[in-house]
């Protein structure tokens, strides 16, 4: 079957029902275009899955902050309909801000507690943007599977929590980081980088991976590990921190002592790019059979 490319709430409708009328199962893959591998292995994990797949692209307006990088966030429109053709996605919504905000509307969906930490911090209002239009989302494509990445581990976390809250009858799916080759995490934003940046980039996952070794060699202190990877960031070149946690994976409260499987996140300013990263490590498994670390929630 063809791609389709819908920009009105009405078309999505209409697809999709006529989808779910064939007995096909429903698959949804929200994103902001710019697509990259990271995007790309989202689709694939909803095509296994499921037997029709939709793939938003709207770059949100309401979870920029002022100041933010909205006016320069990448559009690739045409790039991005080609790469979904080829990923044999069925319709495509990419809708313009008044469809989804039009009518000047008041209405937010906020999910208190796990917003107000790590990201949320830094970003005042931006989980409040992302989870109104995955709502949105949600309700305008009605899909029976959503697939979102663990790159962005608090936004996962936040939007289970939100469709459990709100009943939406959707299973909600977490895929694996995808990572360039020298381990930094794919992200439309790393187009801003400059070669010296993108060079320095690679801290990220270099840091948090020495971590889950050191976890392996025995290491259990949140703080112990926190002043290593804030360490290893700096070492590397000129940045801003924004964070360096180590939390519970479902409440994304600090924790201690690493025990459980455990989120080490972080969120750093290279220049004026913004970029986070995060493993999950875990203590109960975290000597692997040649000794080394068996960070999990990655792709191999
Ligand atoms: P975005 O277009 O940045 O809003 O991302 C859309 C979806 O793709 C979100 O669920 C992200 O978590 C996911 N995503 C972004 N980068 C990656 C990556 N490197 N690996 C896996 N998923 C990703």
């Amino acid at each position: 079957m063809s791609l389709k490319v819908a920009t009105t709430i009405d078309q999505v409708r209409e697809a999709v029902g006529r989808a779910r009328q064939a007995g096909r199962k429903v698959g949804f893959v929200p994103t902001m275009g710019a697509l990259h591998a990271g995007h790309l292995s989202l689709i694939r994990a909803a095509r296994v899955d499921c037997s029709f797949v939709v793939v938003s692209l709207f770059v949100n307006p309401t979870q920029f902050a002022p100041g933010e990088d909205y006016q320069k966030y990448p559009r690739t429109l045409d790039a991005d309909v080609q790469a979904c053709r080829r990923e044999q996605v069925d319709l495509v919504f990419a809708p313009a801000a008044d469809v989804m905000y039009g009518g000047e509307p008041v209405t937010t969906v906020h999910v208190a507690g796990l917003t107000d930490v790590l990201c949320g911090l830094d970003r005042p209002g931006h989980f409040d943007g992302v989870i109104t239009v995955v709502a949105k989302l949600f309700n305008i494509v009605q899909p029976d599977a959503a697939y979102f990445g663990q790159k962005d581990a608090q936004q996962a976390v936040v939007i289970k929590r939100m469709a459990a809250e709100l009943f939406f009858p959707i299973e909600i799916a977490v895929c694996p980081t995808v990572r360039e080759d020298d381990g930094l995490a794919m992200s439309s934003r790393n187009a801003y980088l400059t070669s010296d940046q993108r060079a320095q980039a690679a801290v990220l996952y270099a840091a948090l991976k020495a971590a889950a070794e050191r976890v392996a060699r025995g290491e259990r202190s949140a703080a112990a590990l926190v002043e290593r990877i804030t360490a290893d960031l700096e070492a590397a070149g000129p940045c801003k921190i924004d964070y360096v946690s180590v939390v519970d994976p479902e409440t994304l409260q600090p924790v201690d002592r690493v025990a459980a499987p455990t989120l080490v996140a972080v969120a750093v300013r290279i220049g004026s790019t913004r970029l986070i990263d995060n493993l999950l490590v875990d203590a109960a498994r975290a000597v692997g059979k040649n000794g080394g670390a068996q960070p999990t929630g990655e792709a191999p």
